[in-house]
């Protein structure tokens, strides 16, 4: 559920119309509601209720200052995969022991911030980085705590672009050589090894894979426990997928998913964290755009929108589909009609939707992108010169900006001709 209604013949961001945001920030621009984040935060923090836990919130799913503010005042972990995102945690004002570093391409620069920063513990993705870790871990004079994140080799069953949990997907070490690397890792100086790390994929709307490498990582535990490791927290990934389309079928809860954890690794007595990102931004967002023309194909209308590919990539990139709903409510027995919903960048790419049923538009219409709360914002670029849109937040009755769209001057000024010129 989100915040996102028609009220009063139009469409909503809890108390404020998108309407008027529009005449404010102009068109397109991201908005969010408060209200459905903390929503969707408290219900995975209930999911996980009677086992002691820690939400550490993806933040590459959508990073803006105001929604990490949000998200760790109501007691969120952070989950990071750069120096980039740790800074933007602590700026947020995130305490580095609710900070986890993920990520297959930590640099020792990024360590070393971290390290001093304070951190919660590095998810280790390789030998090589285990060894690094452990020289610039020493070499400061601490000991870190470290899970290493195992590969189950299960198939997430999602997209090839977001699975990460296969054979020969580029994250974590084979489950099968986790032995000798927890023996490895244990006779590092720098290192203390805690626990273990599986996120197996992204988007996932069967939770059946999550069982299956749950489990794996439940035997994984006994033996390194047997062979004398202190596994005492287990790291679950994130993954959990949302529904992109308005269907009669139930969306997997995230109470379905804490039953499995509990099922699977609440007897082992391990403090647990997960790592979702698109089930607490995904239906936090909506983009708004407003239709520039509508024009008359051979065989098909184009529905010309403001918004484009550099604004949201998910359907160019991963053939993702979004609602694109009016923002002005269509009547009750309204006929639709089919578009070909497109941006103005020049790419046939930049193509949201094909044969789209939706009511009647004209130019000056707004129209409201469904679920662009994840993985929206943060893929966003300036191509074609377009500069970044701007985000705003939405509490009950008031919205704010909080980031704002670039001055043209600003984004030309960022290139600089050399004198030589
Ligand atoms: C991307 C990612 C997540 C979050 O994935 P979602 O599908 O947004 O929940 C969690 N953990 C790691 C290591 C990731 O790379």
């Amino acid at each position: 559920m989100d915040h996102f209604l028609y009220r009063d013949g139009e469409l909503y961001a809890e108390d404020v119309p998108l309407r008027e945001i529009a005449a404010s920030v102009g068109a397109p621009f991201y908005c969010y509601s408060s209200a459905t984040f903390t929503r969707h935060f408290k219900l995975l923090d209930e999911a996980l209720e009677g086992m002691d836990h820690l939400v550490c919130y993806a933040m590459k799913a959508n990073s803006n200052q105001a929604i990490l503010k949000l998200l760790g005042d109501l007691g969120a972990g952070m989950d990071v995969v750069s120096g980039g995102e740790y800074r933007r945690a602590k700026a947020a004002g995130v305490p580095g022991d609710r900070i986890v570093f993920s990520g297959v391409g930590k640099t020792e620069a990024e360590m070393r911030l971290a390290i001093e920063g304070g951190i919660r513990q590095f998810n280790i993705e390789s030998e090589p980085e285990m060894a690094v870790l452990s020289r610039v871990a020493a070499s400061l004079g601490a000991e870190v705590p470290v899970t290493v994140r195992v590969n189950p080799d299960v198939d997430a069953k999602t997209h090839e672009k977001i699975s990460t949990g296969r054979k020969g997907d580029k994250f974590g070490i084979p489950i099968s050589r986790a032995r000798e690397v927890y023996a490895l890792a244990a006779s590092l100086p720098g290192l203390k090894v805690i626990g273990i790390d599986v996120h197996i994929g992204s988007q996932m709307v069967d939770f059946e894979p999550y069982r299956l490498a749950y489990r794996k990582v439940a035997e994984l535990t006994e033996v390194l426990r047997g062979d004398g490791h202190e596994i005492s927290r287990l790291d679950l990934g994130g993954g959990m997928g949302i529904p992109y389309e308005r269907t009669n079928a139930d969306p997997p809860l995230p109470r379905d998913y804490g039953q499995i954890v509990r099922e699977e690794v609440g007897h082992l007595g391990c403090e647990i964290e997960i790592e979702p990102g698109r089930l607490i931004a995904g239906n936090s967002g909506v983009l708004v755009s407003e239709v520039i023309y509508v024009k008359s194909g051979e065989d098909r209308e184009f529905l010309i929108l403001n918004a484009a590919m550099n604004d949201l990539i998910r359907p160019a990139m991963y053939g993702a589909h979004h609602d694109i709903v009016p923002v002005k409510e269509p009547a009750v027995g309204e006929l639709p009609t089919k578009y070909d919903v497109v941006g103005p960048v020049c790419e046939s790419g930049d193509t949201f939707a094909k044969g789209r049923a939706m009511a009647r538009m004209q130019a000056g219409d707004l129209v409201a992108f469904r679920t662009a709360g994840a993985y929206g914002a943060v893929m966003a670029s300036e191509y074609n010169s377009r500069p970044m849109i701007p985000e705003v937040l939405v509490h009950g009755d008031q919205f704010a900006v909080i980031r704002a769209r670039p001055t043209f001057d600003e984004m030309i000024n960022r290139d600089t001709i050399p004198e030589w010129l």
